[in-house]
C-alpha cells in the first residue's frame, strides 16, 4: 500500500501534531498515519478551476484504497479541529474540495477501477474516476453508455455526484445522481452518430416555449437531448454571433435576425442519436417531424452530424483552445443558479438583457429541467414547480484590458442573486456556496433539519467537506 503525503503547512492549532520542521519532527507525524506508506510531493490542492479560494492544507494524501481514506478519517476525529475533504479533479468553483490546514484527499491517486457488466448493463466504478475514462472504457469496448452526462468529462464520477452532474439528457434521465444505484445505461456504440442542431431566436418566450415543448414530450418522442444559451447580438467572437455555428464551413448571418431583436438571442441546441446504416432521408424525417412545429428564425439554423463520442467530448476542444490560450488557468468566478419557470422571464428582462448584454466572456447557459426526474432524498434543493431552468454564468477572466476583472465579476454575481433575492424570485444556487450558517439554512429551507440530522447520524464530528463550510468542526445541532 502507498500513500503519498504532498504537503505540510505549519499549524499550531493541532493539538496532536508536532509542527513538522525538523526531519525527526516530520517522522513523528508520519508514524501517525500507523501503516500507511507515505511520501512527500508537491501538490495543486490549495486551488481549484474558479481561482478565487486559496487554502493550504496540511497535508495531500495520496491513498492506494479505501482502507487508506478511512484510516485518514479516523485519525481525524483525534484531533479537536483536522477536517477531510475529497478531491477529485479540483474543477469546483469555490473551494470546495478544500481542506483549510487539513487534510485533503487525493481520489484520483486510488488506482481507477471502471467495471462494466454488459449482461447486467450497469458500470461498476471508483469515485476517482474521470467521466471521459468511463466513456471511453463503456463505449470502445462494450458498446455501451451511461445515460446523463456533464457537458465536460474531465470530472471526476465523485465530484459530479456530490453536487448532481447536468447536461441536456436530464430533462430525460434525470441528473447523474439519478443514474447510480446500478448505473443504468443505453447502447450507444461506436456505430451511433449524432444529428447535432442549434437553432437561434431573438424573443425569450419563444424560446422557452419551445425548449419546454421538447424536454415535456413523451420519452422516445423527443431529441436525446436539450440544452439552450443566451448570446449577445453582435459580432464578438466569444460571445457573440460567431459562437454559434457548429463548424467552421458555416457563417452566421446577422441579415436574418429580425428587427425587433434586442441586445441578446437566444439558441436552442439538440441532439437526436442514430445508427449509421439508418437512411439519412429516416433520419431527416425524424428529425424534421422533431423540429417542424418550432419558431425559430428562418435561416439561423445549424446541423452537423458527429460520432456520438465526439458530441460527448465537444467540450474537450474547447479546453484545448482555452489551455492555449492562458484561458483555462485563469478565475473562473461562475454562477449557477436554478429558476424557477414562473421568474425565468423576468430573470431574463433584468439579467440577461440588462447586467449581461455584453456577455460575460463565456457560455451563458439556459434550459428547463423537470423536477420530477429528481429523488427528493438528496440533498440538492430546487425551486418549487415541475419545470425550472439551469442557468450556468461560465465566465473566464481575459487578460486586462479586454472584460471585467475577476473581483468585477464577483461583485455583478452578487448583484444577480441581490436582484433575484429583491424580485422574490423562486431560485436556488447549484454548487451552492455560503459564508453563514443563516445563508445555508435560508438555502436549504424546509430541508435544513434533514440535512442537521444527516450530518449528524454520517459524520457527527464534522471531519468531511469543510470547503462547502455549513459545518465547523465539533459543532452543534440549533
Ligand atoms: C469546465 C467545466 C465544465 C463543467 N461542466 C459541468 C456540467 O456540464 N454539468 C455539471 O453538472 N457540472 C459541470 N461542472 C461542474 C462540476 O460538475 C463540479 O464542479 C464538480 O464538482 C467537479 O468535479 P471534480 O471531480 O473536479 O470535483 P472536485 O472539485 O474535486 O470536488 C467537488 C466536491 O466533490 C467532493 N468529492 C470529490 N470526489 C469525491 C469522492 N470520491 N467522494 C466524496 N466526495 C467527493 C469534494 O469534496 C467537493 O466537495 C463543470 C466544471 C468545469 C470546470
Amino acid at each position: 500500500m502507498i500513500a503519498f503525503i504532498d504537503r505540510f503547512v505549519h499549524d499550531n492549532d493541532l493539538d496532536f501534531m508536532p509542527e513538522p520542521q525538523t526531519a525527526e519532527q516530520d517522522s513523528d507525524v508520519l508514524s501517525l498515519f500507523n501503516g500507511v506508506d507515505l511520501e512527500f510531493g508537491g501538490s495543486a490542492a490549495g486551488k481549484d478551476f474558479g481561482g478565487l479560494q486559496f487554502s493550504k492544507p496540511l497535508a495531500v494524501i495520496k491513498p492506494s484504497g479505501t482502507d487508506d481514506v478511512a484510516k485518514v478519517i479516523r485519525l481525524a476525529s483525534r484531533s479537536q479541529h483536522l477536517t477531510v475533504a475529497a478531491r477529485g479533479n479540483g474543477h469546483s468553483v469555490n473551494g470546495q474540495a478544500m481542506a483549510h490546514r487539513g487534510m485533503v484527499i487525493d481520489m484520483q491517486a486510488i488506482e481507477s477501477r471502471i467495471d462494466v457488466d454488459p449482461i447486467a448493463a450497469h458500470a461498476d466504478v471508483s469515485g476517482g474516476a474521470l467521466w471521459e475514462d468511463v466513456l471511453k472504457r463503456c463505449v470502445l469496448e462494450y458498446g455501451l453508455a451511461p445515460r446523463s452526462w456533464t457537458d465536460y468529462l474531465g470530472l471526476t464520477v465523485g465530484g459530479t455526484l456530490s453536487n448532481a452532474g447536468l447536461s441536456g439528457q436530464a430533462f430525460i434521465y434525470g441528473p447523474q445522481t439519478e443514474n447510480v444505484t446500478e448505473m443504468e445505461v443505453v447502447t450507444g456504440n461506436g456505430d451511433v452518430l449524432v444529428r447535432w442542431i442549434r437553432v437561434v431566436y431573438s424573443e425569450f418566450s419563444e424560446f422557452t416555449r419551445d425548449a419546454e415543448l421538447l424536454v415535456t414530450q413523451q420519452e422516445g418522442d423527443s431529441f436525446d437531448y436539450v440544452e439552450g444559451f443566451v448570446f449577445v447580438n453582435n459580432d464578438d467572437p466569444v460571445n457573440g454571433w460567431p459562437s454559434v455555428p457548429l463548424d467552421s464551413n458555416q457563417s452566421f448571418d446577422p441579415t436574418r435576425i429580425p428587427r425587433s431583436a434586442g441586445p441578446v438571442l437566444y439558441c436552442l441546441e439538440m441532439a437526436l442519436h442514430y445508427k449509421i446504416h439508418e437512411p439519412p432521408s429516416v433520419v431527416d424525417t425524424r428529425v424534421e417531424r422533431l423540429i417542424g412545429g418550432l419558431r425559430f428564425v428562418e435561416g439561423l439554423r445549424f446541423t452537423v452530424d458527429v460520432r456520438y463520442m465526439e458530441f460527448l467530448m465537444r467540450v474537450k476542444r474547447v479546453e484545448k483552445e482555452a489551455k492555449e490560450n492562458g484561458i483555462w488557468e485563469a478565475p473562473h468566478p461562475w454562477l449557477n443558479l436554478f429558476v424557477s419557470k414562473r421568474d425565468i422571464a423576468d430573470f431574463d428582462r433584468l439579467v440577461f438583457k440588462n447586467i449581461l448584454n455584453q456577455g460575460v466572456g463565456g457560455p451563458m447557459l439556459v434550459y428547463p429541467l423537470l423536477r420530477s426526474k429528481w429523488d427528493n432524498r438528496t440533498s440538492v434543493v430546487l425551486p418549487e414547480g415541475e419545470i425550472f431552468y439551469l442557468v450556468a454564468l461560465l465566465r473566464s477572466c481575459f487578460p486586462y484590458p479586454k472584460g471585467l476583472a475577476a473581483e468585477e465579476m464577483v461583485v455583478q454575481n452578487q448583484e444577480i442573486v441581490q436582484i433575484c433575492t429583491k424580485f422574490g424570485f423562486d431560485f436556488k444556487l447549484y454548487f451552492p456556496h455560503y459564508n453563514s450558517r443563516e445563508e445555508w439554512k435560508q438555502h436549504f429551507g424546509n430541508q435544513w433539519i434533514r440535512f442537521q440530522e444527516r450530518k449528524s447520524s454520517f459524520d457527527p464530528m464534522a471531519i468531511l467537506a469543510p470547503g462547502q463550510k455549513i459545518f465547523p468542526r465539533n459543532w452543534q445541532p440549533s
